[in-house]
């Protein structure tokens, strides 16, 4: 059996397995496929081998992929910073959700174009979780402000937040980053800021997606431990 499909059941254990200890449905987590630099027919092995969500961080990689899978079928997100310069990509290369909504000049970019096409986006809000300099992302304190806003926009459809954990290499540290971010769409959902139906979490990796599922995610990104160490 190749290296990626066993990797795959090895993942798919572990969320199985996190989610028992947690004491949640294995079916409330849902597995995203990080597929930065690995090669199409990589990917493809991946999605023959069952797997359906996809997300890649350079609109650039969308466009050399989707040619070579499109006899495939599998929902695309965006999970890395979006330039105001490639929101036309999104309608271009088919992407079904951007997880990394941070600004309300993006807002207003994507709303002119998704109107003129007549259709809505799926959204999650990123939250800088962390607080480091190097992170996109909303701070906390600013997200029920920016909610509020995006609430005016009918072509975007806010299904709830994603956050990319502190950068270290215990699982324990980078809880607090996932806390937060429960916490504040449990907050946004009391307040009746957001839906109930709007609670998406999009947080962890291959080295602490147990971490992640014990704090509520709903959706765990995973690259290396399924395609092997990027150069
Ligand atoms: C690369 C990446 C991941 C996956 O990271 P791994 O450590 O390879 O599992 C998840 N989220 C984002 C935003 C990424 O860029």
């Amino acid at each position: 059996m190749s290296d990626i499909v066993n990797n795959i059941k090895n993942i798919r254990n572990r969320i199985v397995l996190a989610c028992e200890r947690a004491g949640r449905e294995a079916d409330s987590v849902e597995l995203l496929l990080a597929t930065k630099t690995v090669t199409p027919d990589r990917v493809r092995i991946a999605i023959e081998a069952g797997e359906t969500l996809l997300g890649e961080n350079r609109i650039q990689e969308f466009a050399v992929k989707n040619p070579e899978l499109s006899d495939l079928k599998y929902e695309r997100h965006f999970i890395g910073h979006l330039q105001a310069n490639k929101v036309k990509d999104i309608v271009k290369y088919g992407i079904d959700c951007v997880q990394s909504l941070d600004s309300v000049e993006l807002i207003h970019l994507l709303d002119r174009r998704f109107q003129a096409e007549g259709r809505s986006l799926d959204v999650l809000v990123q939250v800088n979780t962390s607080f480091e300099a190097s992170k996109f992302g909303l701070n906390p304190g600013e997200v029920f402000a920016f909610l509020e806003e995006l609430k005016k926009y009918d072509t975007l459809k806010f299904k709830g937040f994603m956050t990319i954990g502190l950068f270290d290499s215990d699982a324990e540290a980078v809880r607090l980053s996932y806390t937060r971010l429960r916490e504040l769409r449990d907050r946004a959902i009391a307040e009746g800021i957001i839906s109930p139906e709007s609670k998406e979490l999009s947080m962890g990796m291959s080295t602490d997606l147990e971490t992640a599922i014990e704090e509520g995610a709903t959706i765990v990104r995973v690259g290396s431990a399924i395609f092997g160490k990027r150069n």
